[in-house]
């Protein structure tokens, strides 16, 4: 159910195991997942994201790259800290392209596979056979109307990808069985996303990522928080973000004028490149999580991915590659042997771990914002102290700064941070300095 990013990698890893997969989505094929209104937003995809979506479709990031995505590797790809460029890393790599692009690419592949099908409508509810899900009840997707037809299709395992909006807490609730409770974190953040004509400005430049530093939690006055990629169609797509009422709007003047108080390289975009198209705002309430290891029954043959599982302050981009991270876990899950029938209590704990990663690294950040309150969690001001010292060491140093992009990149667990070893290389390197 759902077949935007978290439904087409679903469907991909269900592919090896399947007879037949469908894909139900109110789009259909010609257009899996275009309404969704975030989607025209800038979307990094993370080093992790990389290796998993050359994991499930060989070859992937070249052919992105020989149809116009950028790729930046080693100097091309640059962090600022208060608009102090970061120590150098070697291995960095990220692909510049707009979220379109990468999804055209994968749904591409996965409509190729044989036993992958489109149907063109809304899954509306759950069927149940005794304790397990049996199929789903949809209905076409033209039909609006408060009553409309519902037909049904049998499943052996149904994977709910249907985003945010997901009903299946309703649809199990309605049948006798609790939701997976939710954790909510108010972010209010503004979101805003340019696209720019890109000529022979910065030739060395595919990403240049600039965040407020640990101390100042969020200080507009320091240098804007913002990014620039370079993506296909010789394009620059530029994003800025600002919390509570300091939330970037639509007007290309202030657009402008806010990008000449980012770092150099967004700054000369501004000054040099013209507007390609309109600016898309977006306001991003909340970050959520379910999690389905605290229930204490579950249905069989149903499981959840993507933004239905866990959505996360975007502006630490792990959406996408948390999502293929979830289809990674469901495939060791059905590899194990296990029946799909049965509850996928295997397939939610792996799950856990990568979300409780992500969770970690957006809300501990997200929690040094003024306006953010809580909830706190256990050794919050323990955690925070450290991370900060983390942060200004891997400003200046390249060993500290590999392990904190490692985590950024969701390549290791954030504990990877308080590693004895990470905490002295800092405390060595903020003495020195
Ligand atoms: C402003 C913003 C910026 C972001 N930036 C980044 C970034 O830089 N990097 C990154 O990795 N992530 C980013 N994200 C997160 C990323 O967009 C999400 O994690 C990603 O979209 C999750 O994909 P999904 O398939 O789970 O959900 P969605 O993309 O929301 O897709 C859900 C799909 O389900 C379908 N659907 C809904 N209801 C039904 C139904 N009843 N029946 C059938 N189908 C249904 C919808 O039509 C849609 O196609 C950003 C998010 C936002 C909001």
């Amino acid at each position: 159910m759902g077949g935007s990013w978290a439904g087409l990698l679903a469907a991909r890893v269900l592919a090896d195991h399947a007879d037949e997969v469908v894909i139900i989505e109110p789009d259909g094929e010609g257009g899996l997942g275009r309404g969704a209104p975030h989607r025209q937003q800038l979307h990094a995809l993370l080093s992790m994201g990389h290796t998993q979506l050359d994991r499930w479709f060989p070859g992937m990031i070249d052919a992105l790259v020989e149809d116009g995505a950028q790729l930046g590797t080693g100097p091309a790809v640059q962090y600022y800290v208060d608009g102090t460029l970061k120590a150098y890393i070697p291995d960095n790599a990220m692909v510049g392209a707009t979220r379109p692009f990468l999804e055209e690419h994968v749904r591409r592949r996965v409509l190729a596979l044989h036993n992958v099908t489109v149907l063109a409508a809304r899954a509306r509810g759950l069927l149940f056979a005794g304790s397990r899900v049996c199929g789903v009840r949809f209905s076409p997707s033209d039909e609006t109307g408060s009553a409309p037809a519902l037909e049904e299709l049998d499943a052996d395992l149904v994977a709910d990808a249907m985003g945010r909006s997901s009903r299946l807490s309703n649809w199990l609730a309605e049948n006798g069985w609790d939701p997976a409770p939710m954790d909510r974190m108010q972010v209010d953040l503004g979101y805003a996303t340019a696209s720019f004509h890109r000529g022979d400005e910065l030739p060395d430049t595919v990403v240049a990522h600039a965040s407020p530093g640990p101390a100042n939690g969020y200080n507009q006055h320091l240098s804007e928080p913002g990014a620039l990629v370079a993506v296909e169609g010789n394009r620059w797509s530029v994003v800025l973000v600002g919390y509570s009422d300091y939330r970037p709007g639509s007007d290309p003047e202030q657009f402008l004028l806010r990008m000449r108080r980012c770092v150099a390289p967004i700054r000369e975009v501004a000054d040099r490149c013209s507007f390609d198209g309109d600016i898309e705002t977006f306001h991003f309430r909340e970050s959520q999580r379910r999690t389905f290891t605290r229930l204490n029954r579950f249905p069989g043959g149903l499981v959840a991915l993507g933004d239905s599982v866990a959505s996360v302050n975007p502006a630490y981009g792990q959406g996408l590659t948390l999502a293929t991270l979830g289809a990674s876990s469901l495939s060791a899950h059905l590899r194990s042997g296990t029946s799909p029938r049965l509850p996928a209590w295997d397939y939610f704990r792996r799950l856990g771990v990568v979300v409780d990663a992500a969770w970690q690294v957006s809300t501990t950040a997200d929690l040094a914002q003024p306006h953010v309150t809580g909830p706190y969690p256990p050794g919050y001001q323990l955690i925070r102290w450290a991370g900060d010292k983390v942060v200004e060491a891997s400003v200046i140093d390249p060993a500290v700064n590999k392990e904190f992009m490692d985590v950024v990149n969701m390549r290791k667990h954030p504990r990877a941070l308080t590693s004895p070893r990470v905490l002295m290389r800092t405390v060595r390197v903020l003495a020195r300095r």
